[in-house]
């Protein structure tokens, strides 16, 4: 796990031009993603405040404890046509949330939570706050979660 010199975080920098690639915010686990976030015992993903790129000790080590991506949630680039929540003009992940969250509880409104990659982030660009007040609630492998519905 390496913390690039001087990273730390997204507020001051400018957002992506519109046709920039973007960043996956529920990427695959792999070597080189950047750790987005923890899953806390609120059943929410908290993210980290300053860039963290993981490697693969660091995934070997946390997959002793279980799936990775069922206890945190990583960020990696967009594959937009190359991944299967590509609806062809967007990521449907985070419009599907959108549709789940907002129908069972209200969001809160108010301050964005903390992010290392709102500059670029895919959900960001395509919903703006409202992603961010889903995000934490979405959980990239939620195996373990729909056994126990
Ligand atoms: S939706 Fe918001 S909080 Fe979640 S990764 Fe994107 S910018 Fe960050």
């Amino acid at each position: 796990m390496t913390r690039p010199g001087g990273a730390t975080g997204s507020a001051a920098r400018s957002p992506a031009p519109e046709d920039a690639p973007r960043s996956c915010p529920s990427a695959p686990a792999a070597p080189g993603v950047r750790l987005l976030g923890l899953l806390g015992p609120d059943g929410r993903v908290h993210n980290l405040k300053s860039v963290v790129t993981v490697d693969a000790g660091f995934l070997e080590a946390a997959a002793e404890a279980g799936p990775v991506e069922a206890r945190m949630r990583f960020a990696g680039r967009c594959q937009t046509s190359g991944c299967a929540q590509w609806t062809g003009s967007r990521c449907g992940v985070i419009d599907k949330a959108l549709a789940h969250i907002e129908a069972a509880l209200p969001l809160e409104a108010g301050a964005l939570p903390p992010c290392t990659i709102r500059q670029d982030c895919r959900w960001f660009a395509q919903t703006g706050a409202r992603a961010c007040g889903a995000c934490s609630y979405i959980v990239t492998d939620r195996r373990a979660q729909v056994a126990a519905e």
